[in-house]
């Protein structure tokens, strides 16, 4: 059983570092893409942000679903109970919110993915 935690951590790891490296890039194309939204904001009186694309780079490095019921391992855990989870909106009567790992973007509360940290009461 121990070993099996320890392999699940380090399988954790590994993803969490495939996700790190690809990081900086996104940041970037991220940082790019809040500042072009900021100035459509400042044009349009507010524009809405968009969805995580769960085929984007980060979001497969982290295995995102839009609903956590598909992910296999997800043990009933979804974003709207992860720490990174802060609610923003129902968008098509869809709670849907920020996460810190995908910044200037939204995810489904009740998505998932490999990245759920339990939420602190
Ligand atoms: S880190 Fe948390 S809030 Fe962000 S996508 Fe993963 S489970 Fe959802």
């Amino acid at each position: 059983m121990k070993d099996m935690n320890r392999r699940k951590f380090f399988g954790q790891l590994l993803q969490l570092s495939g996700a790190l490296a690809v990081m900086p890039v996104l940041l970037r194309s991220t940082v790019a893409q809040a500042e072009e939204s900021r100035g459509s904001k400042a044009k349009a009186g507010g524009a809405a942000l968009t969805m995580v694309d769960p085929k984007d780079p980060v979001a497969a490095a982290v295995k995102y679903v839009e609903d956590a019921k598909k992910a296999a391992d997800s043990k009933g855990n979804k974003c709207s109970t992860c720490g990174f989870y802060a609610k923003k909106e129902v968008r098509n009567g869809k709670e849907v919110g920020t996460c810190t790992i995908f910044q200037g973007k939204l995810v489904y509360a009740n998505g998932f993915c490999n990245s759920w940290n339990k939420k602190q009461a």
